[in-house]
């Protein structure tokens, strides 16, 4: 994956998109839209999130190995520790492995139903995600990748040890970090700068900043939850004043503030050097083709929602 957004050196910068597991038959129908949408746009790279319950879970790696064969593009599938066993972990690599699978997003994941509530290892399982990159590496060929916290982790005691487990995960074979979405582009430079000053080997790899364009004043509670804290005020201000003080909010001008902010942040991290744009899609890909066209990228904005 790394060399891949090599190859883009000196031209545009590359950008990449997450989708979500299908939760049923019309859900998944509805992602494979998006994602032909989306291959004609040439992302560096797809991910696929990976959540709680059996069901999904067997849904995502079906999918996900699907990505990897039936289209052009290049899946990165997430993994995380939530309620398996290293035995269970071992045997979901190697079944995307067999799907054509070698990059992974490892991940230690959140406590299903409350994310913020006590973190409960599985009794055979990994309590951090630098463990389960040892695990993955030991496996064979694989492309590793981990999270990183612009603002830190919320469990973090301070950004002087969210800084070291980050680097423990590097070491531990990881070969990029893509980071938790954020508003405001002077919490990844600083990311950036703490890394590096950390440990330099470890800070040279790069580190993806993820972004989702505001679709609508509902998209704004999903975009608090993925950074982990309510978004900077001067977003809301704007995304406020956009839908106005009617009964109904003004949702198309909310939606056009939404993505110029998304615009102003992507170009914002093109001109700092970011090594590739990650967007959340939430599954759809009309959103982001247009930011990406109001970034000069030469993609079909013509999409259907
Ligand atoms: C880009 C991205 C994609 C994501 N995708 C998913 C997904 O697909 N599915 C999903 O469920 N969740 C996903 N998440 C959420 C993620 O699982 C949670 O944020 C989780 O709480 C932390 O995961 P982690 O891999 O950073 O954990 P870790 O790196 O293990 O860190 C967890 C906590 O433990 C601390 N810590 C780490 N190592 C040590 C140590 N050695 N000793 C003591 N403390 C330590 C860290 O500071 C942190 O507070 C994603 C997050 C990001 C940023």
């Amino acid at each position: 994956m790394v060399q891949r957004l090599r190859a883009y050196q000196g031209k545009l910068v590359p950008f990449s998109v997450e989708f979500n597991p299908p939760r049923d038959t019309a859900a998944e129908a509805r992602l494979w839209r998006t994602v032909r949408q989306f291959e004609c746009m040439h992302p560096a790279f797809v991910s696929m999130t990976y959540g709680a319950g059996g069901s999904t879970r067997d849904r995502t790696v079906r999918v996900t190995g699907q990505l990897a064969q039936e289209t052009t593009l290049l899946p990165v599938a997430h993994l995380t520790a939530v309620e398996h066993s290293v035995a269970e972990l071992r045997s979901l690599v190697g079944a995307y492995a067999d799907s054509g699978i070698h990059n992974i997003l490892v991940l230690r994941g959140d406590p299903p139903g409350d994310p913020l509530g006590p973190w409960r290892k599985h009794v055979d399982g990994v309590d951090y995600a630098e463990d389960l990159v040892r695990i993955v590496r030991d496996l064979g060929d694989f492309h590793v990748g981990v999270a990183s916290f612009p603002q830190g982790h919320h469990r973090s005691k301070d950004l002087e040890s969210d800084t070291a487990f980050l680097a423990a995960k590097l070491r531990a074979g990881a070969e990029y970090s893509i980071t938790q979405m954020f508003f405001d582009v002077e919490h990844y430079l600083r990311l950036r700068d703490r890394i590096a000053a950390f440990d330099p080997v470890e800070g040279a790899k790069p580190i993806i900043p993820e972004l989702m364009p505001i679709t609508s004043l509902r998209t704004v509670t999903r975009a608090e939850e993925l950074c982990g804290r309510p978004l900077p005020a001067s977003v809301l201000d704007r995304l406020r004043r956009a839908a106005g003080s009617g009964a109904e909010p003004d949702n198309a001008a909310v939606r056009e503030v939404g993505i110029e902010i998304a615009t102003e942040l992507g170009q914002r991290l093109i001109d700092e050097g970011a090594p590739c744009l990650h967007f959340i899609t939430l599954n759809f890909a009309k959103a982001t083709g247009e930011v990406l066209t109001n970034l000069g990228y030469g993609v079909d904005t013509a999409l259907s929602a």
